[in-house]
């Protein structure tokens, strides 16, 4: 993962017409660490009005979900023109590519636990790193997380409930969420859960409208 990467200075700078999207808008749905793209393609269907972008940081994944997107487009004219994959290091580049308070929805999906304390700070979810997510999400959209590792979920609980931007959606709130169905049955890692009939741990989260006082 050592390659460097090319990223536009400011979001303004990019433009999502040439490899992502029609008439160069931006996305506003994002699946972090998308892997093989389940998610992806899935939130195309069950957000139509909303462009899905998947990150993933492996060039040879990512190639792939790129072709599986292009396969999709064939086989179903006019429709998966709102899904698209990028590579690129998501903990490094979000203020890049994202406007402050464009996006409706973030969605981190069996991230890499980094199970060692000294690699705690390459997490996905940190105090720093949700700063930079209430940064980049719109007032009242979504941040959401679901593991399979119990310590890693309760890590997840810990860090955006501290967190002033972030406040917990409530089990009944969530029920008329299809996203949140979605993230437990169509990625590639939750299917693999599903099979060696392991726990799923969920937390979804609301970018609150309030930035807060400095005094
Ligand atoms: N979300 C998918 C799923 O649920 O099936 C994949 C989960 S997989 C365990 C974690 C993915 O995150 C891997 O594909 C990995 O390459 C990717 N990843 C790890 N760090 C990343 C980063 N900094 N930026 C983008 N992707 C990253």
């Amino acid at each position: 993962h050592n390659d460097t990467f090319e990223y536009p200075l400011r979001p303004d700078q990019m433009d999502w017409s040439l490899e992502h999207y029609p008439n160069n808008s931006a996305p506003t749905v994002l699946d972090v660490g998308c892997g093989f793209g389940g998610l992806t393609v899935a939130l195309a269907t069950i957000l139509p009005e909303e462009r899905i972008l998947g990150m993933e940081i492996r060039a040879k994944v990512t190639e792939y979900v790129r072709l599986r997107i292009v396969a999709l487009r064939k086989e179903h004219l006019g429709q998966y023109q709102n899904a698209s994959v990028m590579r690129t290091n998501s903990m490094k580049f979000l203020p890049n590519y994202f406007a402050k308070h464009s996006l409706q929805k973030i969605f981190f999906c069996f991230p890499d636990p980094h199970f060692k304390r000294k690699n705690h700070p390459r997490r996905i979810v940190s105090e720093r790193l949700l700063s930079e997510y209430a940064y980049v999400l719109a007032p009242n959209a979504k941040l959401y997380t679901i593991t399979d590792v119990k310590e890693l979920h309760d890590w997840h609980v810990e860090h955006c409930d501290k967190h002033p931007l972030f406040e917990r959606i409530s089990e009944s709130e969530l029920a008329d969420d299809p996203c949140v169905k979605a993230m437990q049955t169509e990625t590639e890692e939750s299917k693999k859960v599903d099979r060696n009939c392991g726990n799923k741990y969920y937390a979804v989260y609301r970018r609150i409208q309030q930035d807060p006082v400095t005094v």
